[in-house]
Parts: C-alpha cells; structure tokens; sequence
C-alpha cells in the first residue's frame, strides 16, 4: 500500500491584524518587546509603558513561532493576566488565548495537583486561605496548651504571620520576632514547636496553605530529581510584571523555571513597591543583573498616562523618599491642570464634593467608568458608597469585598469542605460549633475520634456524642449520607448541594442573625457562582486561591462593560488608570495608616502606596481630606484632623487649593450625627460580621 495521504489541518489561528510595533512602542520599549532569548529586565517609573511593553512581547515571542502554551505569563492578579492576554490577542490572534497567565498562587496550584503526587503530595489536597491557616495555627497552639498561658502570648495571627513571613523571605525566625515583636522574644522556642505542630497538621490532615504552594513549587524546581527538569521544561519563556512586589521565594522560582533556556523577561518599579509586609522585596529588581549575567536591562522615562502637572506632584512625592532608584518622569502631553487639594469640613462634605465633581465630570463627557475614588482601605467608602447608592449613581467595589471572608459564606463553604476532604479539621470544627448543644468540649472530642478512626467518612457516625448534642449529631449525619450519596439532589450540581446544605444552615442562621436577609442573599449568590464551576473541588480551589476582588467580577463577564464607577484601595488599584483620580482621607492616621508608622520602612512603604495611588490619573487629579472626623478608631469621639503629611510643602506648591462650598457645609453639619448611625448600620450590612 502506498503511503497515506496526509491532511493537514488548517491552521485555526487567526492572525491579529498585521501591526507596526514600531509605530505604536518608542524605541526602548520597541527594543525590550523584540527582545531575542535571554534574561530581561525593564525596570522604570508609574505609566511608562511597562505593561504595554509586555503585551507586545508576548505578541512578539507568538509571532516569532513560539508556541502560546509555552509562554507563561506571571501577574499580581487573575484580572491583570486576563486583560494582558486579552490586549495580547488583538495583536497576535486567537492563539494568544492558549498563552498560560495567572498569579504565581494559581500556577503553583495547578503544577501541584499535577506534579505533586509525584512528589509526595497526595492528590487530593485541598487549599486553605489565610483565615483557615491562623484558624489551623489556632488549634496547633491550643493543642499544645498555649491558650491557657497566662502570661501574654502571641495570637494566631501573630504566630502565622511570623511563620509565613520566615517561609516566603528566608529570615530566621528569631530575627523576625526580634524586629517586629520583641516582647515575645523568650517564646521563641515554643513558636518553634507550635509551627512543628502546625506543620505536621497539614500533612495529616491533606491541606495545603498559601505559602506551601510556593514553597513546594520552589522545592520541585530545586530538587535534583528528573522532576525539577520536567517542571522547568513545561515553558521556553517566562515573563513577569510588577516585579518588586514578589519575594525571595518567588524569585527562586524564576531562576528554576528559567535554569535551562534563561528566557526570563521582568518589568517592576522600586518606587511602586507595596507588599514588603508581605515579605516583597526591592532586592529582587535590584539583583536580577547579578543573579542573570548578561541581562539586558531596558529602563524608560516617557510617562504615557498624565499630563505634565499631575507628575509635578507624583515626582516631588517620590522624590522625598529616602531610598530611590528610579529617574524623574516627563510627558509629553501637553496642558492639564494643576492637581486639586481640597479641604472639606469633614466627611460628609468630603463625600459631597467627590460626588458633585464626579457629576460635573460626567456631564462634560466622562464615562463613569473612566473615574475612580481610592482610599487607604476599604472601610473608607463607607459614606461615600451611601451617598452613591441614595444618588443613583452605579459602582463597583475593589479590593475591600469581604463576602468570602463573611462568617455565613464560610460556614457553608466548610460543608462542602469536609465533604471534598473528611480530615480538614478547621472545617469540622466550624460546622460542629454551629450546631445546637455542641460546644467545644464535644467538637474537640468528635475530632480526636474521628482522628482514631483515621477519618473514614463514616467516623462521624460512630461517634457518641453526649445526650444534649444527640439531635444535631444525627441531623448532620444524615446530611452528610444524603449529600455524599447525592441521591436527593436535582442534577447532582453543587448548586444543588449547596441547596441542600442550607436545608439545615438556613435555621441555624436565622437563629443567629436579627437582620438574615442579606446573609441569605449571600449565598443565593454563592450556589449562582457555584453554578458556573465544574466540580466542588475545583470551586473550593478556586475560591480559596483567587476569591473575586470585586462585585464586577462576581457579576460575570457580561457585566464588565457598564458603565459604573471604580472605588478602589490603593492596593487594589496597581497597574491601573482612569482619567480621573479622587484620593479620599488624605489624612495623617489614614494615609499614612496608623497601624503602618512603627518602623521608617513602614512609613517609606505607604509613602509608595500614595505614589501608587495618585499616579493612577490621566487628566484629573483631587486630593481630598476632610478637617474634623468622628473618630470611633481611634479612640478620641470627635478631632481635628491633619493632611497627610506626604502632601508636604513642596507637593502642595505643586497644587490648587479648592474649598468647598459654604452651603454645603451648613447643611451636612446639621446632619451629621444621623449620618454616623447610617454608616454604622451599613457597615453591618457590608461586611457582616456575625
Ligand atoms: P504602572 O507602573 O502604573 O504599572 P506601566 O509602566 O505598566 O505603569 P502602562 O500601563 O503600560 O504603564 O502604560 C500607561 C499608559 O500609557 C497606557 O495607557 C498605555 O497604553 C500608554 N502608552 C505606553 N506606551 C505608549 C506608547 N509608546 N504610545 C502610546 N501610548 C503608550
Ligand atoms: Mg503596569
């Protein structure tokens, strides 16, 4: 027989439009996208293009006969990453979709549920989020008889912190409690044993935390097995941005991913660098050259999004900051005014002027999506949000959503969790604790036994619970057969599982809570979101790894195209721009925070943050501060307050001062011990706290 006819398949990509890159980059940022093989490493200020720059690189390395699924693209955010590739598409087409992008959690995360087993993980792991680790380093401490102590100790956050802290940066452990907590120095010995302990836990108990995923990711990489090599292999590039903000951990993992083909492109700014509490840090932009000899380095000083004045004042912030690499910033946009500097009299005047200006900006042709109001933290909007929702006027919230970190949505989540996985402590004792005539006592004691009976599913149902906890111990193990056998459940969706789990919990927390609408509203919200995943376990990954960061992203992707205002966190609003920037509670004690003034580098980091936040502008910049607050916060009822004080003399001359209106002011003043009960109860409402 002759040979086969060979039918190729067409090619499915369709190609972008032939583009010019070099009529839309300048020549550096031209020079860094066209980058042959080798490391790279763009490092330059706020809107120079660097993001961009990746973007066309990735284009660059697809169009040049790399295959998409070959680049791995690393960002501070799943929305980052989607947008970048979405951007990439536009230029290279369709197959630009294949490129892999996410956060450096979520890749870790998939690697591990594929190359774990290989490495003595076992399969079916499940995450654990910050909460559920302070939770799990709760019970290693009680476990041990810490919490009985009677002289001070650390609290949970504190011993996880010091332990997360020591894992992502490599600072022996003593070191760390000797700078931030010295007055816990002579524990240092039984922190030593509590993470031993908490450790050990999340081995038995098949659960994996945050730091673990990195951790382990490094650890396949630096392992001298065959699979270090099949990992590093998977990509022929790697490309990061907002480099100064990952850490020591992070950048090993890019020296093993890179070890064979070196292909590793980086792009930061140390002036924009905010997560060194987190354990970032500068170094790693700073020693990239050392640490890959022969990197090109691409620095850029065009800044592409602000006009000239609002870069007098970002540059003269900046400039004041003690440690500093990068270079003073020009545009060649022309006109612009100067920044506005406006005192309210307190917040309801403040809330008052950002919306009338927001409406004035609106009507001379400013989308509401091109606007964004940023605060220190999300507690902030509180009275603006109000004001918005009584005006009419639709936004959406970043960075502050706390509906995963809610009590009720995480009593429901730890159902499903003890389901997916019967040795997940913490999840067992939430939902034991729920339930009527069970205490603490009872719960621990059902966890050791289930813990003898190695955590059979069935282990729960021979327990013996003692008399009073005997009718909420059958209901929640006939809950668990039906759910497990899934018999009862419509389609067997975990929509439907989640039904049936509120069969019981629904009670529980109208027991619980006066107000239990909203909390229901909740999670009506969360079988909907459910509903789009195709597995529990998959959901409850991809729940405790990537939560949404705001109500747009909850909505689904239709809604992503209205037209609503951004409120934002400074932290949340990294890499992006609007052409008008609203900075509220320019305020020492908010921005700079209180908490955040203990050290110089603290006070060095929210000086960045602010720099952050105000070179987020295009065209309109306010920066707003209110002089009188009601200070439930801290401590005194009612006080004058100071600007901040990086908005020093110099930043100021570079301003325009704005008063707001008299009127204004009379009447907010009258009705300005109603509105303190108002943003009380919507508090509540908002991060319902049990
Ligand atoms: P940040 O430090 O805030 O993350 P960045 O350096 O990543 O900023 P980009 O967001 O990539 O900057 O770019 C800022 C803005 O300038 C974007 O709107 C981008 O499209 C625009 N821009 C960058 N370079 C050019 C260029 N060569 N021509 C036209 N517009 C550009
Ligand atoms: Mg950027």
């Amino acid at each position: 027989m002759s040979e086969p006819r060979v039918y190729a398949p067409r090619a499915s990509q369709s190609p972008g439009e032939p583009r010019d890159f070099a009529a839309e980059l300048n020549p550096e940022q031209l020079a860094a996208a066209t980058h042959g093989d080798g490391p790279l490493l763009i490092v330059a200020g706020a809107g120079t293009g660097k993001t961009r720059t990746l973007v066309y690189r990735v284009a660059h390395l697809i169009e040049r006969g790399v295959r998409p699924e070959r680049i791995l693209l690393l960002t501070f955010t799943r929305r980052a990453a989607q947008e970048m590739l979405a951007r990439a598409e536009r230029l290279a087409g369709a197959r630009s979709g294949r490129v892999h992008g996410g956060t450096f959690h979520a890749t870790a995360h998939r690697l591990l549920r594929v190359y774990g087993p290989a490495a003595g993980l076992a399969k079916d792991f499940s995450i654990i989020d910050q909460g559920d680790a302070e939770d799990l380093m709760g019970l290693s401490r009680a476990a041990l008889g810490y919490a009985q102590k009677k002289s001070r100790f650390p609290k949970k956050e504190t011993l996880h912190h010091v332990y997360s802290r020591h894992v992502n940066t490599g600072i022996a452990i003593e070191d760390i409690i000797a700078a931030e907590y010295p007055q816990f120095l002579d524990y240092r010995e039984d922190l030593t044993r509590i993470y031993a302990d908490y450790t050990s836990r999340k081995e038995e108990r098949n659960l994996v935390d945050y730091d673990d995923l990195l951790l382990f990711w490094a650890g396949m990489l630096e392992s001298d097995a065959d699979l270090g090599k099949r990992v590093s292999g998977l990509y022929d590039h790697v490309l990061v941005d907002e480099y100064q903000d990952t850490n020591l951990l992070q950048a090993r993992i890019l020296l093993g991913m890179a070890r064979d083909h070196r292909n590793l492109t980086v792009v930061g700014d140390d002036a924009q660098s905010i997560y060194a509490f987190r354990g970032a840090t500068i170094r790693n932009i700073l020693d990239f050259p050392r640490q890959f000899a022969g990197a090109r380095v691409v620095t850029l000083e065009r800044n592409y999004r602000s006009t000239q004045p609002i870069l007098d004042v970002t540059n003269t912030l900046i400039a004041r900051a003690r440690e500093r690499y990068s270079k003073t910033l020009r545009t060649e946009r022309s006109g612009g005014e100067a920044p506005w500097l406006v005192a309210a009299r307190d917040e309801s005047a403040q809330t008052r002027f950002v919306v009338d200006r927001i409406l004035e900006l609106h009507e001379s042709g400013t989308s509401l999506r091109e606007i964004a109001v940023l605060f220190r933290a999300g507690y902030m909007s509180a009275d603006l949000e109000i004001e918005l929702t009584n005006r009419k006027i639709p936004f959406e919230k970043w960075g502050g959503l706390k509906f995963l970190e809610a009590a009720h949505v995480k009593d429901v989540l730890a159902f499903l969790r003890i389901l997916e996985n019967p040795r997940d402590e913490v999840s067992w004792y939430r939902v034991l604790l729920l339930l009527p005539g069970i205490g603490d006592a009872t719960a621990r004691a059902a966890v050791n036994a289930m813990a003898q009976m190695a955590w059979t599913s069935s282990a729960f149902g021979r327990f013996t619970p003692p008399a009073r906890a005997r009718a909420a111990h059958g209901a929640l193990v006939t809950l668990l057969d039906e759910l497990r056998s899934g018999a009862d459940l419509e389609g067997r969706t975990l929509s439907a599982e989640i039904g049936h789990v509120r069969r019981l919990y629904d009670d529980i927390l109208r027991e619980r809570y006066d107000r239990p609408e909203p909390r229901l509203a909740d999670l009506d919200q969360l079988e909907v979101i459910a509903a789009g995943f195709p597995s529990r376990a998959v959901f409850l990954s991809a729940l405790a790894l990537e939560p949404p960061s705001s109500t747009q992203d909850l909505a689904g992707p239709g809604d992503r195209e209205r037209d609503v205002l951004v409120l934002s966190t400074a932290h949340s609003a990294k890499g992006r721009e609007w052409d008008a920037v609203f900075l509220i509670w320019a305020v020492d004690g908010f921005f700079p925070s209180s908490r955040a003034l203990r050290s110089d580098e603290e006070t060095e980091e929210e000086r960045r943050l602010m720099y952050v936040a105000l070179t987020r502008a295009r065209n309109d910049l306010a920066v707003v501060y209110p002089l009188n607050a009601y200070h439930s916060r801290r401590g005194a009822d009612y006080s004058m307050d100071q600007l901040s004080r990086f908005i020093d003399r110099g930043v100021r001359e570079k301003m325009q001062r704005v008063a707001t209106g008299e009127e204004a002011v009379e009447t907010v003043t009258a009705a300005a011990g109603r509105q303190l009960i108002d943003l009380r109860a919507l508090m509540r409402g908002k991060f319902r706290t049990p």
